[in-house]
Order: structure tokens, then sequence, then C-alpha cells
């Protein structure tokens, strides 16, 4: 249209124009034969088409009518504000009974899941958290959000033909302090005792089981002294929690593991604690289908969709093996992944084997490295039978075949004045002094 020079067009521009732009008003463009509060109110497309106009008008030309130009449209409302509904999980809940709830169709149910089949974040959702959902004014479902941690916000929103992922974290700080108990009964029970989780007790028992045997070994009135980390976002915890530093004494001697930056567990000498991960998840090698590949096209769906793990072409049946001792988090069947099994390893290490045709652990189980959890299968959306294997390290998935994965039994060379200056931090907040544990019980 703006190569058109007629009045026509010009009135066309008026009436089809969009709220006065404050543009209009600095360019100080004027015409003759024009009312300058014309141009003052219109668009800046108006202006655009004023300022190639023939300064002397044809007279065939329809006379620009002030009459017919006034009064302008005023702008249009603002577009109404979209609709937001929110759902708490409660115990029993299903995605498909929310979507059913609020008449999201199934298809939309399933646009959402395979828009997240490469994070599997909807599994996760546990009675207590929140759904939001946006809805067009016309009542079209538009987007999914809901917060996997308090710092980390997803959302699936509709785009062309299907959904499409999308987080927002807000960066959160580590607070560092130190816990105490005399050892009572067993350890776990003073670990609990301190105000630490079942998690952690099982992760502190394991990284310290080689060294000590807690049946047979320990006394009353040894000692277990820790140096943690909470991670806040502003005053509220997120949950996440670091063992930074751990001492227990038994009958007066140390026994110490202390995180590394590389993600490792040391005692402080510099010997490694945490045991080795192996690189695959079962015993044959068998052979790679589709590598790890942030880029990837979905073999399915042609969309650029990221493969977070490493595909093995293995029979249905093949026994899948733990890679490193941990805790089985998720047993799941999903739409597009399958059934899966996640297992927090000890350490920042994570494991995810997706497409399973049976798992062989249940939630909460603790698994050691090498053992049985599952057999492969072709479950889920699948071209084919084999195992996807994924390696998260601090909660991202990396290339489970080239990533760096403890493999060291001490620190490396090159890191190790850094190691004995850790030591040298934590050794003295692990350190009792008199009245420090005023616990009264010890
Ligand atoms: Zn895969």
């Amino acid at each position: 249209m703006l190569g058109l020079v007629c009045s026509a067009c010009c009135v066309m521009a008026v009436q089809a124009s969009e709220p006065a732009s404050s543009d209009v008003e600095q360019s100080g463009v004027e015409q003759p034969g024009v009312d300058p509060s014309v141009i003052a109110q219109a668009s800046a497309p108006l202006v655009l088409q004023l300022t190639v106009l023939n300064p002397r008008p044809n007279p065939a030309w329809p006379l620009l009518d002030d009459a017919k130009l006034e009064p302008l449209r005023p702008p249009p409302p603002p577009p109404p504000p979209v609709i937001i509904k929110k759902h708490l999980i409660e115990s029993g809940d299903t995605l498909e009974k929310i979507f059913r709830q609020f008449d999201i169709s199934y298809n939309d149910l399933h646009g959402v899941l395979q828009a997240d089949e490469a994070y599997l974040v909807v599994d996760v959702i546990r009675p207590g958290s929140e759904l939001i959902f946006e809805f067009s004014p016309e009542g079209a479902f538009q987007a999914m959000s809901l917060r996997p941690e308090i710092n980390r916000l997803v959302t699936y929103r509709r785009q062309d033909d299907g959904f499409v992922y999308n987080e927002t974290i807000t960066p959160t700080e580590w607070k560092q302090h130190v816990v105490r108990a005399d050892v009572k009964h067993s350890l776990y029970a003073t670990i609990l005792e301190t105000g630490l989780s079942d998690r952690d007790a099982m992760e502190i028992t394991n990284l310290l089981g080689n060294k000590v045997n807690f049946k047979r070994e320990l006394r009353q009135g040894d000692m277990f002294d820790a140096v943690i980390s909470d991670e806040y976002m502003g005053d509220q915890a997120t949950g996440s929690r670091r063992l930074d530093a751990i001492k227990l004494t038994v009958r007066g001697k140390d026994h110490v593991a202390i995180l590394f930056d590389d993600g490792n567990y040391y005692d402080d000498q510099g010997n490694s604690l945490t045991p080795a991960l192996m690189r695959y998840p079962t015993k044959r090698r068998w052979r790679i289908s589709s590598s790890f590949n942030p880029f990837r096209h979905h073999p399915i769906t042609k969309r650029i969709s990221p493969h977070n793990g490493t595909d093995f072409a293995a029979p249905i049946g093949t026994p899948v093996l733990a890679t490193g001792d941990g805790i089985v988090t998720r047993v799941v069947k999903h739409a597009y992944a399958g059934l899966y099994v996640v297992i927090d390893n000890d350490g920042p290490f994570s494991t995810r084997f997706l497409h399973l045709s049976k798992a062989l652990v249940k939630r909460g189980q603790r698994v050691s490295r090498g053992q049985k959890i599952a057999l492969s299968g072709n479950s889920g959306r699948s071209t084919g039978a084999h195992l996807h294997y994924e390696l998260h390290i601090n909660g991202k998935p990396v290339n489970p075949m080239t990533a760096e994965i403890p493999t060291l039994v001490t620190v490396a060379k090159k890191d190790r004045d850094d190691f004995e200056q850790l030591v040298a931090n934590y050794m003295p907040q692990l350190q009792r002094q008199a009245g420090l544990l005023d616990s009264g019980e010890g």
C-alpha cells in the first residue's frame, strides 16, 4: 500500500490506522492542504503516505475531507487479558483427569506430553504443586506452566501445530551451615536427628560405608559433624542440598568425606570415595543407534527436539544396569518416553533409562553400580527396540559417552593444591570445640 499514491489510499490508511504512535508527533512532518492536527493524531503509516503526496493536488482527485476523517476511530481497546486458571494437584490427580476437568482436548494433552518428552518434567508433579493454565479470551487452551522447583518455571506453550517447552530459572544462592550430633543407636538415626533427610543419610552412609563398619565399629560417644549447604531463592529454601564436608569420628579416629569441585567425594588424603560410574548401562556394548544431540530433528515429529541421551540398539528384554550407586526416584509410564526409571546417583549425577519393557526396582530403592534395574524394550513412542540412556550432572543432561565421569581414584595432581586448601577450610568447622554441641545428650 505504501507504494500507491492516491487520496483514497490516504483515507483508507487513516481509517485502518492503528492507535496514534508517538513517532508521529516527533516527526514534525507537515504537508500543505492537510490539517496538521490530522497528522498529529494519525498513525505513522499515514505520515508516510502523506509525505509522498504531490503538493499540487490533481483536481480529479477527491478532496481530503475533514468530515470524512473526523472523528478518527478511537484507538482499539488493548487486547483482552488471557484467562488464567489454576489447579492445585491433589493425590489421585492425573494430568489426563485435570485436562478433562478444564475441558482441554486429548490432542492438547498429547501435545504437552510430546513437548515434555525430552525433559520429563510433568511426571514430577506431586500433590500440593500447582498447574497454571492459560486460555485465550475465546476459551482456547494456550499454555500450561508449573514449577518443578521453586526457582524453575516451566511452560508448554501452543505454537503452530504443537506445543513448545520453555523454562526460566531464577538465580539462587547457597547458604552453608554446620550440623553435629553424637552417635547413639545407629548412624542413620543420628544423621536424621541433625535435620538431614533420609536421602542425605543414605548418601552419607554410602560414602563412608567402605571406611567404617557401622554395625561393628560404632560406639556411643562417636561423633558426626557435617558442613552442608542449602539452596535459597531469597528467603525460601528450594529444597536442594549439598553435603560439602562430612566427618565421622569413630573411637577417636576421623573419617572424612569432602566434596571437591569435580563433583566427587574424597577423603582428607584426596582418595576418591565416590564409586566410579560405568560408561555403559548394559553388559554388552550395543551399537549406538542415535547419539546425544541437543539440536536433533525428531525422527517422528521432524521438529527440533533435543536428544538428551544415547540410544543403544539393544533387543527387547536386555538387562539394564545401574551405572552408579544411587536411589531410584522414579518408575513411571509416559506416553512418549514409555516406561522409564530415574536414578539419583551419589554426587551430582542422575541417570534415566527410557522405553523399558519391565522395571525391576521400585521408587525409593537404593541400588548399586552394576545392579540389574530393568529390561529394555520398545515402550512409548519409539521407532524400534532400543535403550535410551541419559546422564545428568547437576540436573543438566550431558553426553553419557563423552562426559567426564568419576574414574579417578585420587584427586588429580594438578588439582592437589586446590584440594588441600579446601580441606584446610573445612577441617576447623568439622572440629568440635568445647561446648559447640549443646545437645546435652552426648
Ligand atoms: Zn533416545
